[in-house]
C-alpha cells in the first residue's frame, strides 16, 4: 500500500503543478485577446475554475499529511512547453492559443482520469469526488474549445483578408 500512496500523492503534486501552470497561461492568453470577446470570456470562466481547482488539490494533499515541497522541475518543464505550444507572439496567436488550450484541456483530462482510478484503489471516496467534479470542468472546456475552433478560425481568416489586425 505505502507505494500507490506514493503514486498517488505524487500525481496530485504533479495535478497541482499542472494547475498552477494552467493559470499563468490563461491569464496570459486572457490578457492579450482583443478581437475574440467569446474566447476570452471562456477563457477567464476557465481561470475562475482553475484556481479552484488549484485549491482544492492543495487541500487535499494537506489533508493526506503531504509536507513535500510541490515546486519540482516539472513546474519549469511545462512553462517551456507550454509557451511553446502556446505560439505567443506569432501572427496567428489566437489559433495557435486555441490549439494548444484543446491539447492542454485533454492533458488535464488523462490526468484526472489516472487519479480517479487510483484514488479508487486506495479507497480514497473525498479525491475520487474531487477528481470527478474538476474532470467534467476539463472536458467541458475542451468541448468549448473544440466547438469554437471553427469559429475562431474562420474570424482569424476573415480579419487577416480584410487586413485587420486579427492575431489575437
Ligand atoms: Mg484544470
Ligand atoms: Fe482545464
Amino acid at each position: 500500500m505505502a507505494d500507490l500512496k506514493d503514486h498517488y500523492l505524487d500525481w496530485i503534486r504533479d495535478a497541482h503543478a499542472m494547475e498552477e501552470q494552467a493559470v499563468t497561461m490563461l491569464t496570459g492568453q486572457a490578457k492579450r485577446l482583443e478581437h475574440y470577446p467569446a474566447l476570452k470570456a471562456r477563457i477567464e470562466q476557465h481561470i475562475h475554475e482553475t484556481e479552484g481547482q488549484s485549491a482544492q488539490l492543495q487541500r487535499l494533499l494537506d489533508g493526506h499529511g503531504d509536507d513535500t515541497s510541490m515546486l519540482k522541475d516539472l513546474t519549469a518543464k511545462t512553462t517551456a512547453t507550454m509557451q511553446a505550444m502556446g505560439g505567443m507572439f506569432a501572427s496567428d496567436e489566437v489559433v495557435k492559443g486555441s490549439m494548444a488550450g484543446y491539447t492542454f484541456e485533454h492533458m488535464e483530462i488523462a490526468a484526472y482520469r489516472v487519479l480517479i482510478s487510483t484514488a479508487e484503489a486506495i479507497g480514497d471516496a473525498n479525491g475520487k469526488s474531487v477528481f470527478e467534479a474538476i474532470l467534467e470542468e476539463e472536458k467541458a472546456m475542451a468541448a468549448w474549445l473544440y466547438e469554437h475552433l471553427d469559429d475562431t478560425t474562420r474570424q482569424f481568416l476573415a480579419r487577416e483578408a480584410a487586413e485587420i489586425t486579427a492575431r489575437r
